[in-house]
């Protein structure tokens, strides 16, 4: 439709705009980062430069964090797709989601064992479910619920009309749900374009969910949201199924599940 590609040519160009710069923001931000190191070698800690090196060191890693997500976002980084467990992954991010979330929000986990694995690049993956969590984490300032879930799904080209762009079949469906603020229309309908923000400086980039979008995209998945003022916000990823000893799994009889270790 007419609204993808204007989507998706406006990545294009914010990609290639990001692309250069990062590159040379990059270079740059080593050079500051090694020298406030060298800096800060053998520094006494009564030394009241001390804790300002350590500022300035800390927000140097920032940038160089932002950059090289801006790197990844332009380069469209080459994924690593491998048959993942997704029920493990979640239960190794368990721990970090919960330090990230702190402890105003109850944090539940709902896995389906039934699922299958997942072709998709874990890392990548990861960092966009983080980014799922932090968001949850901004909506609900005053604490909340924090719902992530497993299951199997069936996508059908009646599946979100004709806006589907992944093949018919099953997918393994991971949903990231809040109890925040949730989106009046008019922000739903922009969250997913790059540097879109409703955030103050330093708390938002715009970048979070473009970054989940393409990268969903790119595994031949699909994203979706839904949300409402003031009930919150669910964020669904459909990820392919991987193939089982080179047969595809969606035409695999119901009954063979593929373990998940
Ligand atoms: P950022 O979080 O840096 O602003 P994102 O692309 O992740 O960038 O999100 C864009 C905007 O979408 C946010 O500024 C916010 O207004 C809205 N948004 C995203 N996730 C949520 C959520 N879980 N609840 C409420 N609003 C959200």
């Amino acid at each position: 439709t007419e609204a993808q590609l204007r989507q998706s040519q406006r990545m294009e160009a914010v990609g290639q705009l990001t692309g250069g710069v990062a590159h040379d923001f990059n270079n740059l931000l080593t050079v500051i980062i090694g020298n406030i190191d060298d800096l800060l070698e053998d520094r006494s800690e009564r030394d009241p430069a001390t804790s300002q090196l350590r500022m300035a060191l800390k927000a140097a890693e920032r940038a160089a964090e932002l950059t090289q997500r801006l790197l990844a976002f332009s380069r469209k980084q080459a994924l690593d797709p491998r048959a993942v467990d997704i029920n493990g992954l979640l239960g190794q991010l368990e721990p970090l989601v919960q330090r990230t979330m702190g402890d105003a929000i109850d944090i539940v986990f709902i896995l389906d064992k039934a699922i299958d694995r997942a072709m998709v690049d874990a890392g990548q993956l990861e960092s966009a479910l983080l980014n799922l969590a932090i968001n949850a984490l901004h909506a609900m300032p005053e604490g909340g619920k924090l719902t992530i879930e497993t299951s199997m799904a069936y996508l059908d080209r009646d599946y979100a009309g004709s806006r589907l762009e992944v093949a018919e079949g099953h997918y393994i469906c991971i949903s990231v749900t809040d109890t925040g603020s949730g989106m009046t229309p008019d922000v739903l309908e922009r969250v997913f374009e790059p540097f879109f923000t409703t955030k103050p400086a330093g708390l938002g980039t715009g970048l979070g969910l473009s970054m989940a979008y393409g990268f969903v995209k790119q595994s031949k998945g699909h994203i979706s949201i839904y949300s409402e003022p003031a009930m919150g916000t669910t964020v669904r990823i459909y990820l392919p199924r991987a193939r089982v000893e080179g047969v595809e799994a969606r035409q695999l009889p119901e009954a063979v599940a593929v373990p998940t270790g």
